[in-house]
This record gives C-alpha cells, sequence and structure tokens, in this order.
C-alpha cells in the first residue's frame, strides 16, 4: 500500500517552515488504517508484548488496536497532571524549553515485555523520554514502533538498542 498518498503534507505547521505529515487523512481510510495496525501486529506478533505503551495523544490512536490486535494490554503515557494515580515522570529538552511526560506507577506486572508506539519519530525525544520513564520501572522494553520516521533527524541515535520499526520513511 502507498502510505505516502494517504498521509497529508501541510506545510508551515505548525510553524512556519516545518512540514507537518497529517496522519488524520491515514486514519479516515478505512483500508489504511486496517493495513497499519496489522502490518504492526505482524512485525510484533510472538514477541510476548506484554502491553503496549502510547504517548499522548496519537500515540493512543495508534496504541490501543495494536494492542487489541497484539492480545497486551494499552498503557498511556500522558502530559503533567493528566493521570489521577501516582506517577512516575521524566522532564526531557525541546527545541526550546523542556517538556514532561508521565505514567502510572502501577501501569505494568513486574518483569513484562513492553513496546512502544507513536505515529511519528522526528528527533526522537519523545521516544527515548520514554523509554527512560519505563526504565524507571520493573520491566523490559522490546521494541518501538512508528507509522512515519523523519529520517534526516536521525531520532534513531537517541533510542536503545532494541527492534525499531518504521512504516514509512521521509
Ligand atoms: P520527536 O520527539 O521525535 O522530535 O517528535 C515526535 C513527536 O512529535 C510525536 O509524538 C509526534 O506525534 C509529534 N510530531 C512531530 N512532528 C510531527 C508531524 O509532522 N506529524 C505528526 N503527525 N506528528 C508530529
Amino acid at each position: 500500500m502507498d502510505l505516502k498518498s494517504l498521509i497529508r503534507d501541510i506545510p508551515d505547521f505548525p510553524k512556519p517552515g516545518i512540514m507537518f505529515r497529517d496522519i488524520t487523512t491515514l486514519l479516515q481510510n478505512a483500508e489504511g488504517l486496517n493495513y497499519v495496525i496489522d502490518r504492526l501486529a505482524e512485525e510484533h506478533a510472538d514477541q510476548g508484548i506484554n502491553y503496549v505503551v502510547g504517548m499522548e495523544s496519537r500515540g493512543f490512536i495508534f496504541g490501543t488496536p495494536l494492542a487489541y490486535k497484539l492480545g497486551a494490554g494499552f498503557v498511556p503515557v500522558r502530559k503533567p497532571g493528566k493521570l489521577p494515580a501516582p506517577v512516575h515522570g521524566i522532564d526531557y529538552e525541546l527545541e526550546y524549553g523542556t517538556d514532561r511526560l508521565e505514567l502510572h506507577q502501577d501501569a505494568f506486572q513486574p518483569g513484562s515485555k513492553v513496546l512502544i508506539v507513536d505515529d511519528l519519530i522526528a528527533t526522537g525525544g519523545t521516544a527515548a523520554a520514554t523509554a527512560k520513564l519505563i526504565n524507571q520501572c520493573d520491566c523490559t522494553l522490546s521494541g518501538f514502533a512508528f507509522i512515519i520516521e523523519l529520517t534526516a533527524l536521525n531520532g534513531r541515535q537517541h533510542l536503545p538498542d532494541v527492534p525499531i520499526n518504521a512504516l514509512v520513511q521521509y
């Protein structure tokens, strides 16, 4: 399937000079949505994944159906102050300033295998911070799954040495 034909390019969003890869056009296409979830499920089947972790907010959209397909649970990683129970948190660097992600402390059964999912990897900052959050828990990171990888930014270099899947590269 030609995924790039289903991903809409929006120039100068959210800031001038940025080419935003809009996945809403992929989501609204029934065959496209089916295809990306099935492909990621194939890549990560038989790895004994217990939980899929998705980052707010587009990671929720792809992570939950993928968890369902893998027979795994889904765990949200959220922006600060959104999760109601005690959390682990991590601050990470953005281009300008810092941001923070949080995860419920009791999200995983000890010894679980975890897959991190997001729509897109750019600098890798979000995914690397999520991996560090998972390190604070007693579980194993099995890999990363993305729909889109922006290769020029080489976000992979910031990620730990586990399998990294991306379905389409720009
Ligand atoms: P990174 O932390 O790798 O620099 O940025 C990745 C995060 O920013 C992801 O959570 C992703 O949803 C969001 N993001 C950055 N650029 C884009 C884009 O062009 N399209 C979409 N859909 N998300 C983006």
